[in-house]
Formats: C-alpha cells, structure tokens, sequence
C-alpha cells in the first residue's frame, strides 16, 4: 500500500539513501533537512520525481504536516560535527524527538527512531545485546550526542507507554558507503581519502580500538524492515554487522584495496573513545529475518569507487 512517508534528516547519507529506496517501493516521500550536515546533492536527483518533495526545516522547531510514517534520523552523527555545537546536538536530539514524537501522536503515525550503538557507551560487555544498559560518561565531549539519543530512547518508550504511539527503536553500528561527506570525518571516509590521495593514513591511538562496518544499503533494508514489524514490536534493536575489526586493520585493508602508497601516521587518541564495539544481532534476525549480506571487501570497493569520482570530480 502506497505511504505518505517523512524523512528527518533526509539529505544526509542514510537519510537520501533511505528516500530513494522508499520512492523506489512506490511510496511518497517528504524529506525534511536543515542541511546542517547533509547537502544538497545528495537528493538533487529525486526532486524531478513527483512523488518526492523536499522542505527545509530544523526539527527542535514544530512541524505541522500530514504523513502515515516518520523516520526520525535528523541530527549530526560524526565525532567532528556533532561536538562542534554539542548544545545544538542535545537540542536537536531531544527537542527533535519530542516535535516529531507530538507530530506522530497527533496523525497517528508509526514512527522510528534512528539510535546507535552510541548508547552503549565504552561497552563493558562484548559483544552488545539490547539487553546492556550502558556505560557512558554523561559530561564527557561525546555525551552531547550519547545522552541526546538516549533521551530521545526514553522519549520514545514514554510516548509509546503514555499515549500509546507505535514506535521503533533502531540501535545503529557503524555504517559507511557512499554519499559519506568527503569532509565527514567519520574512520571509513577518511582513510578512504587519505588513501586514494596518497597522505598518512590517521590512525588514533594504537588502532586497537574495534568497530563493526555495516554497508549501507543493508541498513536501509533493516530500517525499512524494522518499520514494517507487526505493531507490537517496539524494539530497541540493534541494525550493523557484526564483522569486529581493529581500526588498524581497516587501515591496512584500504590502503591494499587502493593500492596507495600511504604510510600510517599516528595521532592522539580522543577523549572517552569506545575500546571495542561489535553488535549482537540475534534479535534482528528473529524477529524481522534481517542480517547484512554485503561483507567489508564488497562495501569497501564500492565506497572506494564512489570517492574515487567525486576527487576526481574535483
Ligand atoms: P548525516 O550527518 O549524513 O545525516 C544527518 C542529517 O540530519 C543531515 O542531513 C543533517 O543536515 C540533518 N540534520 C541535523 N540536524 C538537523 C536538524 N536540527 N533539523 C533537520 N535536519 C537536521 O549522518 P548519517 O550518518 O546519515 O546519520 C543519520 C542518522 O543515523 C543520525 O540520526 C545518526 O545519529 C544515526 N546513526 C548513524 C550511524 C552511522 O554510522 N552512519 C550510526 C548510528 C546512528
Ligand atoms: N508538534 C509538532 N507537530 C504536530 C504536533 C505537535 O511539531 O503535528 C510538537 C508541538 O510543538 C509540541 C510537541 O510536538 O511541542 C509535543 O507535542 P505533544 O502533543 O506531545 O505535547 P504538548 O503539545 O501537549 O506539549
Ligand atoms: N578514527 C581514526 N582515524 C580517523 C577517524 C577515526 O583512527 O581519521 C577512529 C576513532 O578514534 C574511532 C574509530 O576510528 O576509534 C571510529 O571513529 P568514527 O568517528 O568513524 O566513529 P565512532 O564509532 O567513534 O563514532
């Protein structure tokens, strides 16, 4: 059946993917972006298609408009831009959460939140089930968007138990692909740059620190998969793959996959950056059937492809 679909955070890299897939199944889109992060290109080419429309607006203000569902994935998500204007951060993840959670409440629309694996803090369990609450320090420099989103969690669970709203919840892990800022300062991206620029491939700290990669295009499919859970489904859940790499050996696969030159260069290690970090996703898998299917050597290539255009775009 044919939606009226919102999009907060729409222009941004998962938001303009998550549009196109959406337009693709023949829904109506609305994407709705301040472009603090995003850009406009990355939705230039849906705006000749009738079905999109694009309105500029920042979600801590009310939106009045009338759709079926919203995907709420309006805020910074990289280290350098979400701690450039923390207070901004906090405001855009909880005053965001409470507009849209009010707009939902008001037309009665499903609506998803866009949460990460962020909640979890520096995780004293590995790997992380939804089950773990956490250990993040709330005054720290990345708590701004730490403690956003989980406020934004408690939001969401208070409106689903307090007016009965159908939520849910998606604990985001790491996820690259193309469309990724070329100034985003997210680890993928980066080395990615660095790499086909043949510069010193930034590792901070020793590069032990792990993370999971998720493709993509196979995050798209789990949110739209997790809107599409029967109603009594709320979630958290969490969406990445559980493939576990040191951020050293992401370095070393890029530089093989480009064939750079680049030497790796150690810098300082930011403050209260998470040792290890790898989702457990049993959960995901039972209950919406959904697992990544596009493994780290695949995704890399086509990211690598992507940034290889758009430096020589320039
Ligand atoms: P992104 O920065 O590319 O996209 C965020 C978008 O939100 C941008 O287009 C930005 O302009 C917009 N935005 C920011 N503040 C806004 C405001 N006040 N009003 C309206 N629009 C606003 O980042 P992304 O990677 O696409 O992340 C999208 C969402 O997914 C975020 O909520 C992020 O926290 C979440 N997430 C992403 C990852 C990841 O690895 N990519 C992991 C966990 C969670
Ligand atoms: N809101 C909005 N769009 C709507 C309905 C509500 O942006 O269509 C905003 C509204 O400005 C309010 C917030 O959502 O500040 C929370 O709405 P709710 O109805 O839950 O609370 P109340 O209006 O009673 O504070
Ligand atoms: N990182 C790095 N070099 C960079 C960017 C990031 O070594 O140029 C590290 C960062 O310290 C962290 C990991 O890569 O341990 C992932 O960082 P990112 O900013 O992509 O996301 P995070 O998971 O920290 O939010």
């Amino acid at each position: 059946m044919k939606k009226r679909i919102l999009v907060t955070g729409g222009g941004g890299f998962l938001g303009s993917h998550l549009c196109e897939t959406l337009l693709e199944q023949g829904h109506e889109v609305l994407c709705v972006d301040n472009f603090y992060t995003g850009c406009k290109k990355n939705i230039s080419h849906l705006l000749c298609n009738n079905e999109f429309e694009f309105m500029r607006h920042d979600v801590t203000f009310p939106l009045y408009v009338e759709v079926d569902e919203i995907y709420n994935l309006a805020c910074p998500a990289s280290p350098i831009h979400y701690q450039t204007d923390p207070v901004q951060t906090t405001k855009t993840s909880v005053h965001g959460a409470i507009n849209m959670l009010g707009l939902a409440k008001r037309v009665k629309a499903r609506i998803l939140q866009a949460s990460t694996s962020e909640v979890y803090g520096s995780p004293t369990e590995h790997p992380q089930t939804e089950a773990y609450w956490g250990n993040v320090n709330p005054i720290g420099p990345r708590a701004c968007y730490d403690e956003g989103k989980r406020c934004a969690e408690t939001l969401f669970f208070d409106y689903h138990r307090q007016h009965r709203l159908r939520i849910k919840v998606a604990r985001i892990f790491n996820t690259y692909g193309p469309r990724m800022a070329l100034n985003d300062g997210r680890v993928v991206s980066n080395f990615i740059i660095q790499a086909l620029k043949n510069e010193p491939i930034t590792v901070y700290g020793n590069g032990k620190q792990t993370r999971s990669f998720c493709f993509v295009d196979d995050l798209v499919r789990g949110l739209i998969r997790l809107m599409d859970t029967k109603d009594d489904f709320t979630g958290p859940v969490n969406l990445g793959n559980p493939g576990e790499f040191t951020v050293l050996e992401l370095a070393e696969r890029i530089i093989a996959l480009t064939g750079s030159s680049s030497r790796i260069e150690h810098l300082p290690l930011p403050e209260n950056d998470p040792t290890q970090r790898k989702p457990d996703i049993r959960l995901a898998r039972e209950v919406m059937g959904w697992e990544p299917t596009v493994n780290l050597e695949q995704g890399l290539a086509v990211t690598i492809e992507y940034f290889r255009r758009m430096l020589g775009a320039m």
